[in-house]
């Protein structure tokens, strides 16, 4: 039986690697950053790196690092114990209670990865009376929140308010008891901004709440870093923010869900991956919370990402790549092809510059590209490097 099922899993992995899909992991030797070193088989490398969500380039800042080692010190190595049972120690309040007052929010709620904070705020709050209406292409953890959720689940194409109103309609004839529409801030593949002035016209119209998941802005878009509510002036309208501090906000380790005292407490009192599974790692509630201090007055960063952005994406543009449309640091550059994404991946990193391309089924068939990220932790000079090198790739396989 049991060899059975290895040769069943053995087919599957030929399967995965036939189609050209095998995730291969390459080794960082050293912190993560805009250069990094890679640990090959011949020794170290440096490359660029252009496929983090290491947007302010916080993940290696000596002073988050410090903040660490000081919480490592005063808080011990763990918890050893969920929240409610002796779990909670005052860097893990002062850590949510700064995540709500950056986000201007009544209180937050420390979860072990944004994966958990999705996957455990739906189920609690919304039952078989209500609608979660989520749009097609939010991430993974919020398809699987809402699945274990008893609500009714309805989906709209990705930033179609046509569709979001269908689907409002269709959950008020159906006689739902609360509504609440469920969205990416930044769509990470595309990296386009949700439209959410017109998201909280519609859910006013109908009656609904907001909730949105904002990984790929909290630290480095909107004023302060605010986010995307922020960015687009509805951070009153939105009730409910998700986030994590595992990108901008020095990429350790570690979500939350941003709201109202109501929402919050009854989190803290059902939320499953909160319940059930032991509190933040006090060094990383420490580090958190010196990134979140930073973040808040990093305009000179965020400046820097934003220049940046506008510098990539008009040097790859001029060069005759196709991106996608956009003003978010995910600039993707669109190969259309799997093989060709790759072999361009390959070029890259042949020149020194480190990027994932990206294909069915993370992106729709036909349209495989390569995602770059920009960081707030690259210099002029990396930047022309890997203009550089995408020229001279794209001219090798004929691309431009
Ligand atoms: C990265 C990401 C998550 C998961 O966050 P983790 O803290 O790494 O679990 C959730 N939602 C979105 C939109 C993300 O980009």
């Amino acid at each position: 039986m049991t060899a059975h099922l290895l040769d069943h899993l053995k087919a599957v992995l030929s399967e995965i690697d036939a189609e050209g899909l095998y995730k291969r992991e390459r080794l960082i030797a050293g912190p993560q950053g805009a250069r990094i070193d890679l640990a090959t088989e011949r020794g170290r490398r440096t490359v660029v790196n252009l496929c983090s969500n290491n947007y302010l380039g916080l993940a290696d800042h000596p002073e988050i690092v410090a903040a660490a080692k000081t919480a490592l010190d005063e808080f011990g190595f763990g918890c050893a114990s969920v929240r409610f049972i002796c779990g909670t120690q005052t860097i893990h309040r002062a850590l949510e209670h700064a995540t709500a007052r950056y986000l201007g929010k009544d209180d937050a709620i420390l979860f072990a990865a944004c994966f958990d904070a999705n996957g455990g705020v739906f189920e609690p709050l919304l039952d078989e009376q209500d609608a979660i209406i989520s749009d097609t292409l939010n991430h993974a953890s919020i398809i699987d929140g809402v699945r274990l959720s008893k609500a009714r689940r309805l989906r709209f194409a990705n930033g179609d308010m046509n569709e979001l109103e269908d689907r409002l309609k269709e959950a008020n004839s159906a006689g739902c008891r609360f509504k609440l529409i469920a969205t990416d801030g930044v769509f990470s593949m595309d990296g386009y901004v949700a439209d959410l002035p017109a998201i909280c016209d519609l859910a006013d119209r109908y009656g609904a709440l907001v909730m949105v998941d904002d990984c790929h802005a909290t630290g480095h878009l909107g004023p302060s870093g605010r986010g995307t509510p922020a960015l687009t002036g509805v951070d009153q309208r939105v009730e409910i923010v998700t986030g994590t501090f595992g990108k901008s906000l020095g990429g350790g380790m570690g979500g939350f869900v941003a709201a109202s005292q109501p929402i919050v407490d009854l989190l803290r009192q059902r939320a499953r991956p909160y319940l059930f599974s032991n509190s933040l790692a006090p060094a990383v509630a420490g580090g958190s919370l010196k990134a979140l201090e930073i973040a808040e007055k990093a305009d000179d960063r965020r400046q820097r990402l934003a220049a940046h952005t506008k510098r990539f994406r008009s040097a790859l543009s001029e060069a005759g790549f196709e991106l996608l449309p956009g003003t978010t640091p995910i600039i993707p550059v669109m190969l259309h092809d799997a093989r060709l994404a790759q072999d361009m991946a390959k070029e890259l990193d042949g020149r020194g510059v480190y990027v994932a391309g990206f294909f069915f089924p993370v992106v729709p068939k036909g349209r495989a590209r390569i995602r770059t990220q920009m960081s707030a932790g690259l210099t002029d000079q990396d930047l022309d490097f890997a203009i550089d090198a995408f020229k001279s790739a794209g001219r090798a396989l004929g691309v431009v």
